[in-house]
């Protein structure tokens, strides 16, 4: 068994940022990191596993989202940038494609790691991502100790499979609006046109949840914006 390390998650954010202070400028401090058994903590191994568990379901709720969404308020095209989506359903097809494609990636990744056979070509996507998520959900407690950056901290842009299938988790919960302590915003956003603007508590700032365009905006910003398009429709 290798030497148990400080659980690569992101609750030990508060532990890492001590360590730095006190390498850099000898800032002594009493934290206690969270261990892994041996790389994961227990807490970050169960909810990695409910939360993969979980992408089919949401997967569905998200294609249920681009039939049932409606149209952008403006039509044509002068003045849209290029993350301007081009029909209603299009936020929920980039999002299930960042998500199933990383689901394979993921799966295939362990695949070749671990020499096994390729991947089955599935029919439809659905069965393709139910199939994945099981291949992954049978190789987890490998994925989270051995593959080679299952002890890369937790942030977006990360490798380690528990933080992709965090993340992947996230942007499904906060599209399909089953995240608690959010509030959406009733002015589209001023980059994309959609609904898309979303903050959630303790947050600095209002974020597109349109994952092609991603705009932070600060309250201030949104109020400019929203009384804009306010004096535009009294006008
Ligand atoms: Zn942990
Ligand atoms: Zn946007």
């Amino acid at each position: 068994m290798p030497i148990p390390i400080p659980c690569p998650g992101a609750h030990n954010g508060a532990w890492r940022r001590a360590e730095q202070l006190r390498a850099e400028d000898g800032i002594p401090h009493d934290i206690t990191p969270v261990f892994g058994q041996p790389v994961h903590c227990t807490r970050c191994c169960a909810r990695t596993r409910a939360e993969l568990l979980a992408l089919p379901e949401l997967l569905a709720a998200v294609w249920l989202e681009a039939l049932h969404s409606s149209p952008g308020p403006k039509t044509g095209t002068i003045g849209r940038s290029p993350t301007s989506p081009r029909w209603p359903g299009e936020p929920s097809r980039i999002l299930t494609d960042h998500i199933v494609g990383g689901l394979l990636t993921l799966e295939d990744d362990i695949r070749s790691l671990r020499h096994l056979n390729d991947r089955r070509t599935e029919v439809t996507e659905g069965t393709a991502a139910t199939a994945s998520v099981r291949f992954i959900a049978t190789h987890l407690e490998w994925a989270l100790t051995e593959h080679p950056a299952a002890g890369e901290v937790h942030d977006r842009l990360s490798a380690n499979p528990a933080a992709q299938i965090h993340f992947w988790h996230v942007a499904a919960t906060r599209f399909t609006r089953r995240d608690a302590g959010t509030e959406r915003y009733s002015a589209p956003c001023p980059r994309c046109d959609l609904l898309s603007l979303f903050r959630t508590d303790g947050d600095e700032y209002i974020e597109c949840r349109n994952i092609a365009c991603a705009l932070l905006l600060t309250r201030a910003e949104y109020g400019t914006h929203a009384a804009g398009l306010a004096a535009a429709y009294a006008a």
